[in-house]
């Protein structure tokens, strides 16, 4: 078998359009442009790339960007006033604070200060019940749903299938697993969630209809331990050395693709897969953010 590739770069760039035109008919029926702040403590390189990626996608979609950057060596009550501002501005509808945020603040105490109204990231806990109890029209988060969208729009549906998540972040394996088995017509899958702890892998991934991979480890997943026809998704980005390569290093997925693609009925590159996905719901979220602040009654 030669897998299908599903390309997050042309299903992102459908999505995308699709929120240029709702921001744009929002701005043209109410006079509001939707607006996502990002703020970001340091200068850790690839924090930098993904804050001027978002920024510049914001730009693109007629979104207003601001884009906040402060020194590493901020104190966690200094970023904490920043967000307070941010919350109480109306003209701001999304805000999201890169991550990681440096070692001395603590990060679950930015992520309770964000108005979940604003949440964009989907990180605030009430956002995360609310997805979890099966409610999908608020905010999202932003990678699995990214997945889903590619599952959805590459006519694959996960009901009935058995899907295998491997890694439990808070960020994408956890929120992956629920919206997989969510009772809701993108989901209904029955999911097993594999980590670091996880006895004979293989016994589930070899199983499985559906493998998401979000674990952090380069190539980690062989063609050996999946089965034929298997729909693989790729979250993992790593940067290995590459002395052929320009900057001498190159990205790789959580999924070793010359393995796995022959044996897979559908594949997600990296780059190119999942990553553009993820900025693509984030905009979308920033949509939703702005059209319930709408409904609540702003009118500027
Ligand atoms: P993380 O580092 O927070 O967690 C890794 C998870 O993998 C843990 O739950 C751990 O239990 C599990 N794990 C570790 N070793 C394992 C093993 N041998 N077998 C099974 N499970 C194992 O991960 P994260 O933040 O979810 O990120 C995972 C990967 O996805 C990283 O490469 C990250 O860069 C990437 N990522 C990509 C996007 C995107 O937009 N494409 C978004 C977020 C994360």
């Amino acid at each position: 078998m030669s897998a299908n590739l599903i390309s997050g770069n042309e299903i992102s760039a459908s999505v995308n359009h699709e929120t240029a035109a709702e921001a744009a008919s929002i701005a043209a029926e109410y006079g509001i442009q939707p607006a996502l702040a990002v703020i970001l403590v340091g200068e850790d390189p690839a924090s930098q790339v993904y804050v001027n990626r978002k920024a510049k996608k914001c730009v693109e979609l007629g979104i207003r960007s601001e884009k906040i950057v402060l020194p590493a060596d901020t104190q966690e009550s200094e970023l904490l006033a920043v967000i307070a501002r941010l919350n109480a501005d109306p003209s701001i509808h999304g805000i999201l604070v890169q991550s990681p945020v440096p070692k001395h603040i603590d990060e679950q105490k930015v992520v309770l200060a964000i108005d979940p109204t604003k949440d964009v990231d989907c990180f605030h806990p009430m956002n995360v019940g609310r997805m979890m109890l099966g409610d999908f029209s608020g905010f999202l988060p932003c990678t699995p749903w990214g997945v889903i969208t590619m599952l959805q729009r590459s006519g694959i549906s996960p009901a009935g299938k058995k899907a295998v998540v491997l890694g439990r972040s808070n960020i994408v394996g956890k929120p992956m697993a629920a919206m997989l088995s969510a009772n809701n017509e993108l989901g209904n899958a029955t999911v097993a969630t594999c980590h670091s702890r996880t006895k004979d892998l293989e016994f589930y991934t070899k199983n499985a209809d559906i493998i998401v991979a979000a674990i952090g480890i380069p190539n980690f997943l062989k063609g050996d331990q999946v089965s034929e026809g298997a729909v693989i998704i790729d979250v993992g980005i790593n940067r290995i050395a590459d002395s052929a390569a320009k900057n001498g290093c190159r990205l790789v997925g959580d999924v070793d693709f010359e393995s796995v693609a022959p044996k897979a009925s559908y594949i997600t590159p990296v780059p190119g897969g999942v990553g553009p996905m993820t900025i693509a719901m984030l905009m979308k979220n920033t949509i939703r953010a702005c059209k319930a602040a709408i409904a609540r009654g702003q009118t500027k």
